[in-house]
């Protein structure tokens, strides 16, 4: 789950890092009451999206009088933010952050993960942050700095004084910079993170570190005792299948294809999306509806694909192991009947019962093509739904 830039920052104060003042704007009406609790006369618009890249795409605004402040806030507030981070259709913007600016002397990029590769948490540091970073991270990326901490220690005051080091920061800086690091590593371990990521970490002309932007990730598998974050997650920044599917229990991903697929096991449904790529085809989904499947689930798993508008055809794909694939197909022709589906489907039964359930499919008077093989499956609905965008043109 991710954290909005000013929940991210209501944590760092939590933790006593350093971070700019700001304060939330949810309707036009309570900007006046803001600048002036902030007080200057030059402030930062900050959209609050679930995305980054929000700088480039004028989701980032400094402003140098109340009229803009207005303006920008009309402007940005109830629309929707399109970055080289979101889908086309971009991200709702529901509340804007208003922050004093600051007078930045130099951008860091710091960031903390979970790395897969070493198991550990890795601090990921820069001299050269800001917008810019993933052309730093492609052109120079011996500038990107990777320190693993080790979790039977944790985070040590001598590595901390290296990563200062190698980013050059002078004494005093390097005194924050340690002490930063040391907060956000007790921060990432006790709210169960998987992602920490600060760009720009700025150095201000009065000589402070100043945590300036914040992209916060909560483990999602951790939820369940991270109560608090529960609660403050923003639904409306989520993919309303995927959301609708997770409350199901199902493990559904929007992709960008046509292709539906439908699919028991995370395994075999990685192995059919890669089979309809090889194909030609595009899958519109990752779907993988669990081994204790049954025909609700079935139903249930063709509403959520089938409210994807881009959904030209529906591969189903099933091994039967615990499940009985008849159990699958009887559930495969209801869901078709009842849901009146006029799209193309292919399924793929094999293992327990699947003779069976084939049965059930050829005798019934639902349009279901059905195929044995995996390879044939995959090629006959690329050829259908093929068919079906030459027909429609
Ligand atoms: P992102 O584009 O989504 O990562 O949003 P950021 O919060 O990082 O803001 C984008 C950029 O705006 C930053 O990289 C800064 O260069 C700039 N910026 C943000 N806040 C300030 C500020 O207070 N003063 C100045 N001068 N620039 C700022
Ligand atoms: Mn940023």
């Amino acid at each position: 789950m991710n954290l909005h830039e000013y929940q991210a920052k209501n944590l760092y104060r939590k933790y006593d890092i350093p971070t700019t003042k700001g304060k939330l704007l949810t309707h036009p009406s309570q900007l006046d009451d803001i600048l002036r609790t902030i007080g200057k006369d030059r402030w930062v618009i900050k959209a609050q999206v679930h995305s980054g890249g929000r700088g480039k795409a004028g989701g980032v605004v400094l402003v140098d009088s109340k009229h803009e402040a207005n303006e920008e806030v009309r402007r940005l507030l109830g629309s929707r933010l399109v970055t080289n981070q979101t889908t086309k259709e971009g991200q709702p913007i529901n509340s804007i952050y208003i922050e004093e600016p600051s007078d930045i002397v130099q951008q860091i990029y710091l960031a903390f993960i979970v790395d897969r590769t070493s198991q550990r948490i890795m601090i990921i540091t820069s001299s050269e942050g800001g917008m810019e970073i993933e052309e730093v991270a492609e052109k120079a990326p011996e500038k990107i700095l990777r320190n693993p901490i080790n979790p039977i220690v944790g985070i040590m005051p001598a590595q901390c004084r290296q990563i200062c080091d190698d980013l050059g920061l002078d004494k005093t800086l390097s005194a924050q910079m340690i002490d930063l690091m040391q907060k956000i590593y007790k921060m990432f371990v006790e709210n169960d993170l998987s992602l920490v990521e600060i760009n720009p970490l700025v150095v201000t002309k009065q000589g402070y570190l100043i945590c300036l932007d914040g992209k916060v990730q909560v483990d999602n598998s951790a939820l369940y005792r991270q109560t608090k974050m529960n609660e403050i997650r923003d639904e409306s920044q989520e993919d309303a299948r995927e959301l609708k599917a997770e409350k199901l229990d199902l493990n559904y991903v929007s992709l960008d294809g046509n292709i539906g697929c439908m699919v028991n096991g995370a395994g075999l449904a990685m192995a059919t999306m890669d089979l309809i790529q090889t194909y030609g085809g595009e899958p519109a989904n990752f779907l993988d509806v669990g081994g204790s499947v049954n025909e609700k689930r079935v139903i249930e798993a063709f509403g959520i694909i089938l409210s994807d508008e881009k959904v030209d055809g529906i591969l189903v794909n099933i091994f039967g192991g615990i499940v009985r694939c008849d159990i699958i197909a009887a559930g495969i022709i209801s869901a078709v009947e009842a849901m009146n589906i006029h799209i193309p489907i292919v399924v793929r039964l094999e293992g327990t019962n699947a003779k069976e359930g084939l049965e059930l499919i050829k005798n019934s008077t639902v349009s279901v093509y059905e195929e044995h093989d995996l390879n044939k499956a995959a090629q006959k609905i690329i050829e259908l739904t093929q068919q079906k965008e030459q027909g429609a043109n």
